[in-house]
């Protein structure tokens, strides 16, 4: 087996408490990458966090942290420092949806999706990416979604935030690009999380039949792919969005 290059580096997994995040900590876990793990749920956190150390037999850390809120990437960031001194791997991956048609859609719902989704991805890309440039090293992956080139009924601004995640992923690939840090995108289509349980049968159902695979993604697949993105097999690839949905959108 080839060796990925990831032994030891530290990595922040945003929301990595649950769904996808778990499976991108759990994937990098396996390959001996020291994970810090945030989720708004302090015990959720420490709970994962220990699992995942216990069953890797890796140094993990957990942390509360709201990704809209600057002052608490800026502490989670500092926390990462003055505990390792590096960061070598952001995955943007914290995600809400707050769902309604766009008519009916309460400002407050808008702005809420809006901070966490993208705002989120902004503070932590801010804050880590001034340690990135000390190291002239670091890999960042966002998570946007397959609906931010599409867009989807109820979902004005879950699907704003993922299109302006991909733009954000572009622009900050482009500024970074000549500092050793490459700056890229997953967008998954529907994958078995808590996120998609909330969907009812009839909307399931619909899903299913528009993705040509006819069955819904593995956390674990979306996980294979991040995996690529910060590990050495990518190194000349930054400013790309791989989609990770069954064939369901094709360019
Ligand atoms: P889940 O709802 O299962 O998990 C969301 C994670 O985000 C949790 O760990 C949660 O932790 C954390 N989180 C929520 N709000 C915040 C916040 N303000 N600050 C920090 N962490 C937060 O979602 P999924 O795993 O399904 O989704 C993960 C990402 O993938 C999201 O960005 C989502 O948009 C994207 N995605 C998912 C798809 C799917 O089909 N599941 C499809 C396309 C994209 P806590 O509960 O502790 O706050």
């Amino acid at each position: 087996m080839s060796d990925l290059g990831l032994s030891n580096k530290i990595a922040l997994i945003t929301g990595g408490t649950r769904g996808l995040g778990r499976a991108i900590a759990e994937k990098l876990a396996e390959e001996k990458v020291k994970v810090v793990v945030t989720g708004t749920n302090e015990d959720r956190a420490n709970r994962v966090a220990n699992e995942i150390s216990l069953a890797y037999n890796i140094e993990t850390l957990s942390l509360k942290h709201d990704v809209s809120s600057e002052e608490s990437t800026k502490e989670v960031v500092k926390c990462i420092i003055d505990k390792s001194k590096r960061i070598d791997i952001l995955v943007n991956n914290a995600g809400i949806t707050s769902d309604g048609i766009m008519m009916m859609m309460k400002k407050e719902n808008w702005n809420k999706v809006l901070n966490i989704n993208l705002t989120g991805a902004f503070n932590c890309t801010k804050f880590v990416s001034k340690h990135m440039l000390k190291q002239k090293s670091g890999s960042i992956v966002n998570i946007t979604s397959v609906v931010g080139v599409t867009g989807n009924v109820g979902q004005a601004n879950y699907s704003a935030s993922k299109a302006g995640l991909i733009g954000f992923t572009k622009t900050v690939a482009r500024e970074l690009a000549d500092r050793g840090i490459t700056v890229n995108a997953v967008a998954p289509g529907y994958i078995s999380t808590d996120m998609t349980s909330k969907l009812s049968d009839k909307i399931s159902q619909e899903i299913l039949c528009k993705i040509p695979m006819k069955t819904y993604g593995s956390p674990e697949s979306v996980a294979n792919a991040v995996l690529f993105l910060v590990s050495n097999m990518s190194q000349y690839i930054t400013g790309q969005v791989i989609n990770v949905d069954g064939g369901m959108v094709m360019y």
